[in-house]
């Protein structure tokens, strides 16, 4: 079987120098590629593994063009980057992912859009752009509800939970950032969330559902497989299949979701690259989402992906950091990722550990007894 593939050796370039360009650059190494990261931190995250950086912002026309000719293949580690500039580069560089799936996931009003077309379910919203859309939003979907900016939001930044009527003063900030969209506030029983992946040839393959638990929005652990039902999972999985299709995917997706007690699902967000509830693949699966990624963006056969054993992963912000590494003398079975950012501020997500083991429950327990992530 012939066919067009990216050849160990080539270079591939990473738009974004953070954690998860680190996990992939990791990944592309073993298989011999060469890496070029564009990040305006110099000595960021992924350039301490890769074999050369541009320093540069995302939206930095030449920097991209410079990167796109310098590289066999281009790809982003997340979707805050300049979609125009993007579809430029695509113009005269191989970007495999294209241009039109951050457009669509960079907003939350477009995305929405995007998953109900898929056929899927949305959490009810109302597009927001003032106060009396605010109000009207409000009087239509009822409190508690939860205000998004459209644009730029990550792990709970740019959101607002209302209550009551005097929450509403604090929607301020977001309304003058731009659009926004109001969500009701789903009573969830679970969060749950799956990576797929498709390649160019169209081969598709999906990681296994998975239950995340966050802390002020911001993802704290994650729990694979999800304790959860074989017939929830299939529909999980069927979700994100069906979402992929929809939106020609090709690279990652990871697509998060509520479940309700009652077994409803709705899709919450959309992610086209690798993602945080997917770190735990790297110790626990056949292939991680980084190595599956890279496969799929140099056209090679995905990899089937099985879970090797159940694991557990824990994110470390700024404040766990330190007291993670002290217990790394007495957690032998701590998989320890350290990203390398230079600062360890309060919230910031400086690394993360994953537990293998058949006792969840009990690893569970014994995370929470190290007292690393008691605030
Ligand atoms: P981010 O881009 O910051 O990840 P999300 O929309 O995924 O934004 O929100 C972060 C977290 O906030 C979610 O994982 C969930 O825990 C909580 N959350 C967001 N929207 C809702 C909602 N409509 N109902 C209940 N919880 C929500
Ligand atoms: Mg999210």
């Amino acid at each position: 079987m012939s066919r067009e593939m990216i050849q160990p050796g080539s270079t591939i370039g990473i738009i974004g120098g953070g954690q998860l360009g680190k996990m992939m650059a990791l990944a592309a190494k073993e298989a011999g590629f060469r890496i070029i990261v564009l990040d305006p931190t110099p000595n960021c995250p992924c350039a301490q593994v890769a074999d050369d950086q541009v320093i540069a912002a995302y939206d930095d026309e030449a920097a991209l063009r410079q990167l796109g000719a310098r590289c066999d293949v281009i790809t982003y580690e997340f979707e805050n980057i300049d979609y125009e500039t993007l579809k430029k580069t695509a113009e005269s560089a191989h970007v495999p992912q294209g241009a039109e799936l951050i457009r669509v996931t960079q907003n939350r009003i477009y995305e929405k859009d995007a998953v109900t077309k898929a056929g899927v379910r949305v959490a009810p919203y109302k597009v927001v752009q003032n106060e009396a859309d605010l109000k009207a939003a409000v009087a239509e979907i009822g409190y508690p509800c939860i205000l998004k900016t459209a644009r730029g939001g990550y792990d709970g930044k740019g959101q607002v939970t209302l209550r009551d009527e005097k929450s509403l003063t604090e929607t301020r900030p977001l309304l003058v950032h731009g659009a926004c969209v109001l969500e009701k506030m789903i009573d969830f029983a679970k969060e749950l969330s799956v990576i797929i992946t498709r390649n160019e040839a169209g081969e598709t393959s999906l990681f296994p559902v998975v239950e995340n638990i966050h802390h002020d929005h911001i993802l704290h652990k994650t729990i694979a497989p999800a304790r959860v039902d074989g017939a929830v999972q299939e529909e999980v999985q069927q979700i994100a299949l069906q979402v992929a299709e929809s939106l020609n995917l090709v690279g990652t997706l990871a697509v998060e979701m509520f479940l309700e007690a009652d077994g409803t699902i709705y899709v919450n967000e959309l992610a086209p690259r690798p993602h945080n509830s997917g770190h735990y693949s790297i110790e626990a699966c056949s292939i991680s989402q980084f190595g599956q990624h890279i496969r799929a963006i140099c056209n090679w056969p995905l990899r089937k992906v099985e879970l090797l054993k159940p694991a557990v992963m824990v994110n470390l912000l700024g404040q766990h950091l330190e007291k993670a590494v002290g217990q790394i003398p007495y957690q032998p079975e701590w998989s320890v990722h350290i990203y390398g950012k230079k600062e360890a501020k309060y919230q910031r997500k400086m690394g993360h550990i994953t537990v293998l083991t058949d006792e969840i429950e009990e690893t569970l327990l014994s995370l929470e007894k190290s007292g690393v992530w008691q605030d």
